[in-house]
C-alpha cells in the first residue's frame, strides 16, 4: 500500500471537494429543473387540448353556421358566377381600419366592414411585432367604382383584356367589404405575384388565418376561384372557418362548400 504523503492527502481532499461541488451543482440543477417543470406541465395539457379541440372541430364543423348566399353574411361567397345581388349592395357598417393606408383615409376604398377592420388591425399589429410592415392597399369597392375601373380597362385593353385586369362590376369580392388587398409599406410587388415571395407575403400566408382571413385566390386554383394567384388578396370569414380551411390544407371557399363551377363564364 503506497504511503500517503501530505501532498497526496491535499490532492485527495481537493478531489473530494471538487466532486462534492459537482454533486452539489447537479443537485441544485435537478431542484431548479423540478421547480420549473410545473410550468412545462401547465402548458403541455393546454397545447394537447387545443389539438384535441381542432380535431373535434374538424369532424363536427357546422357548414351551415352562416349563409354563403345571404348578402352581409361573413361567409357570403361572391365570384364570377355568383355576382352580388342586388348589384348595388353596400354594407352599412364600413369603417377605416387603424392600419397603414395606401391612400388617405377619406378615400372610400380604405374601408372595411367593422368586424373585418378590427380583425385586420390585430393582424397588422401582430405582423409589426414580427417586424413585418403591412399596409392596406384596397378594401371595399363600391359597385360604382367597379363600373368606372372596368370601363376604363375596356377602353384601354378591350373586353378580354379588361376581364383579366378587373372583375366585371358586381362580381368583385371587394364589394362585400370583407376583402382586402395588402402590400408592404414599401409598396414592393404591389398587387403582383412576387408579393408571395416577399417576407410580407410569406408572413401573410402563414398567419392570416389566425385573424379570420384566408388567401382566397390561391396558386393553381384558377379554375376553382376564377382568378389567378393573388397572394395579396385576403378575405375575412372569421376564425372558425379560416382555421378549418387552414387545417384542411388551405382548401378554397369554393372547394370547401362544394360550389366549384363547371366552367368559368369568362
Ligand atoms: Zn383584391
Amino acid at each position: 500500500m503506497p504511503i500517503l504523503t501530505l501532498r497526496d492527502y491535499n490532492k485527495n481532499m481537493r478531489k473530494k471537494a471538487f466532486y462534492g461541488l459537482v454533486t452539489f451543482i447537479s443537485l441544485m440543477l435537478t431542484v431548479w429543473l423540478t421547480l420549473y417543470k410545473p410550468d412545462n406541465k401547465a402548458t403541455a395539457p393546454s397545447a394537447k387540448s387545443t389539438t384535441q379541440t381542432t380535431a373535434d372541430t374538424t369532424s363536427t364543423f357546422n357548414k351551415q353556421l352562416y349563409s354563403i348566399d345571404q348578402p352581409g353574411s361573413i361567409w357570403w361567397i361572391v365570384n364570377k358566377v355568383r355576382p352580388v345581388n342586388p348589384a348595388t349592395y353596400a354594407p352599412d357598417d364600413l369603417v377605416v381600419p387603424a392600419v397603414p393606408l395606401r391612400v388617405s383615409a377619406g378615400d372610400g376604398e380604405m374601408r372595411l366592414r367593422k368586424e373585418a377592420a378590427t380583425a385586420l388591425e390585430k393582424l397588422v399589429q401582430a405582423a409589426t411585432q414580427d417586424k413585418i410592415n403591412l399596409m392596406l392597399a384596397s378594401g371595399y369597392r363600391s359597385y360604382q367604382l367597379q363600373v368606372a375601373v372596368y370601363n376604363a380597362n375596356v377602353q384601354k385593353y378591350g373586353q378580354a383584356g379588361a376581364d383579366k385586369q378587373s372583375a366585371r362590376p358586381g362580381t368583385s369580392e371587394h364589394q362585400t367589404g370583407l376583402a382586402a388587398d395588402m402590400e408592404p409599406v414599401s409598396r414592393q410587388c404591389e398587387t403582383e405575384q412576387c408579393f408571395g415571395d416577399l417576407p410580407e407575403g410569406q408572413w401573410l400566408a402563414a398567419n392570416a388565418y389566425k385573424y379570420g382571413f384566408v388567401i382566397h385566390y390561391q396558386e393553381n386554383k384558377d379554375a376553382v376561384t376564377g382568378y389567378e394567384y393573388e397572394p395579396w388578396h385576403i378575405r375575412y370569414v372569421g376564425t372558425d372557418l379560416s382555421t378549418e380551411l387552414h387545417n384542411q390544407n388551405n382548401l378554397t371557399l369554393e372547394e370547401f362548400f362544394d360550389i366549384v363551377p363547371d366552367h368559368q363564364p369568362y
